[in-house]
């Protein structure tokens, strides 16, 4: 059993200059605010978020926490992660907004794979339902803003073809869907075909 890691980040500068791929990233939001998977929940609350790598560096932007339900995104909305620690749960970062916790749950993809340079992260559950254990998918016991998630993600790319499947589905965090590519182009289309269903599903494809 493992004991609870609390999250906690480290601000650096209180501003990002605007970077290029903001535009993509807005491009990008919009279809997934279209489609529901990113957004405000019955509560009000934002859910979802999406991140773009930083050139060919470990670092990376994202979309800042509770922005979920925002049409367009400026650089304040978004942080630039510059540094993690996933047994720390712990992330230094550049920007306005608050780092949500998930956001080691990309540094792990972005960690594992370095041809991704985009990564979603998106709410829905009928999806969810459909695709859990279906595609390579974190353990149920395991919830998200955990130490144990990032582990989990480096687990399923070491012994699944999530690879080249570019899908995961978080098991203990309902709804939660993740995909990723080389741009979000590629990682919205992902998320765009599983909705349609057309995404091949093989229960054992990936044990
Ligand atoms: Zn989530």
């Amino acid at each position: 059993m493992s004991h609870y890691v609390k999250f906690t980040n480290q601000r650096v500068r209180t501003d990002i200059a605007p970077f290029d791929a903001l535009t993509e990233l807005n491009a990008c939001r919009r279809k997934l605010l279209e489609q529901r998977l990113i957004g405000l929940d019955a509560n009000g609350i934002g859910f979802g978020n999406v991140s773009i790598r930083d050139g060919v560096t470990s670092n990376f932007y994202i979309t800042g926490s509770a922005t979920g339900g925002l049409p367009e995104l400026t650089p304040t909305d978004c942080v630039r992660v510059v540094a993690f620690d996933f047994a720390n749960n712990w992330l230094r970062y550049e920007g306005a907004a608050i780092p949500s916790s998930e956001s080691l749950t990309h540094a792990a993809i972005y960690e594992s794979d370095p041809s991704t340079s985009a990564v979603i992260h998106c709410h829905d559950l009928v999806l969810w339902r459909t695709l859990l254990d279906r595609v390579p998918t974190t353990s149920k016991a395991v919830a998200y803003g955990t130490p144990e998630m990032a582990y989990e993600i480096i687990r399923l790319f070491k012994g699944t073809n999530v690879r080249n499947r570019k899908i995961l589905v978080m098991a203990g965090h309902e709804g939660g869907i993740v995909t990723f590519g080389q741009n979000f182009e590629e990682a919205s289309d992902v998320v765009t075909r599983a909705t349609k269903g057309i995404i091949s599903l093989h229960e054992d494809q990936f044990s």
